[in-house]
């Protein structure tokens, strides 16, 4: 299904023959890419907690199956510096090292390319006792093999919901605007048959006593400016197909980063929004549009706040 005669974990379905040494699109081989592990007091309140809750038990991959221009943890992802190269064996350790500490979670980030390696780690924890929830915290662009490898073993899918269609765009048509910001024309199709997928898994998002995420679908959104992910088309699809009560997280944190440099460049001229935040009044705009689909449980940024939790993975402390 994936590391074997072709990997077609994720949608580019590229089939690179891993075990015999071939990379794929994503850069992964047989090991797992991993970048660093610590309790994440900047996520959403059901996945860090409130107060002196532990935080989330996070889990940064290296390398990804997406390639955004403007990824904030680009580092990890797309410069090439890998990290550690670990086995299944270090992986359940981390994981017990981090429910030690006091996660409130497990949670994988950009899981996709390591999910083989994942679900052997998770089913070992599990048989050793890990039972802290399991976040499974992906760009969205994962494959159905890939997602029924991990049912009955993740408990919240944490994915993004990148971009919409444009006005009368059909999914089934490649499209150069995902192509350029993602690195995938049919993110949408894709994105969309996983997110239902995980729906069926797992259902809405359910909290324990102590508001924490127990089980479910937590779908997040980054706006851009000048609507370049398409959230005035993205959030009705969404209503339309999961109802009232997704649970919702709207994202304001967009800034120019890795490809993108301040102010518009020669690749992304035509974009010229990329080039700078967004502004409080386009994520209001979206925020309006979500209350006016009657979205129940959205989660909404504070864009001061979200600016303060950029990453650099090339400090001891990623969000000092
Ligand atoms: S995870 Fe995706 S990009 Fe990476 S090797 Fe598998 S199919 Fe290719």
């Amino acid at each position: 299904m994936g590391v074997g005669p072709g990997c077609i974990l994720c949608g580019h379905q590229c089939r690179a023959d891993r075990s015999a040494g071939e990379t794929g699109r994503c850069g992964t081989g047989t090991t797992v890419g991993f970048s660093s592990a610590l309790l994440h007091k900047g996520e959403e309140p059901p996945l860090s907690g409130k107060g002196e809750a532990g935080g989330s038990g996070t889990i940064f991959f290296t390398r990804c199956n997406l390639r955004c221009v403007f990824c904030q943890n680009w580092q990890i992802s797309q410069s090439g510096q890998t990290g550690l190269e670990i086995d299944v064996e270090r992986l359940t350790e981390i994981m017990f090292s981090l429910a030690e500490s006091g996660a409130c979670n497990i949670n994988l980030v950009s899981p996709t390319p390591y999910a083989i390696e994942i679900a052997k780690a998770l089913a070992k924890a599990k048989r050793q006792g890990l039972d802290l929830p399991i976040v499974y915290n992906t760009g969205g662009y994962d494959s159905l093999n890939c997602l029924a490898m991990m049912e009955g073993l993740v408990d919240v899918y944490l994915p993004d919901a990148k971009i919409g269609l444009a006005p009368g765009m059909d999914e089934n048509e490649p499209d150069s605007v995902s192509m350029r910001l993602f690195g995938a024309g049919d993110y949408v199709k894709r994105n969309r048959l996983a997110l239902k997928e995980m729906k069926r898994q797992v259902g809405d998002l359910v909290l324990d006593g102590r508001g924490l995420a127990a089980r479910g679908l937590l779908v997040r959104h980054l706006v851009l400016p000048d609507d370049l992910a398409r959230t005035s088309s993205l959030l009705p699809w969404l209503k339309e197909n999961f109802g009232r009560d997704l649970h919702l997280s709207l994202m304001a944190q967009y800034h120019p980063s890795h490809k993108i440099k301040v102010g518009p460049n020669a690749e992304f001229m035509d974009m010229p929004g990329l080039g700078r935040p967004l502004s409080v009044r386009e994520y209001e705009k979206s925020v309006d549009q979500a209350i006016d689909l009657d979205f129940h449980n959205a989660f909404i940024q504070d864009l001061e706040a979200a600016v303060q939790m950029r990453p650099d993975f090339t400090k001891p402390e990623v969000f000092n």
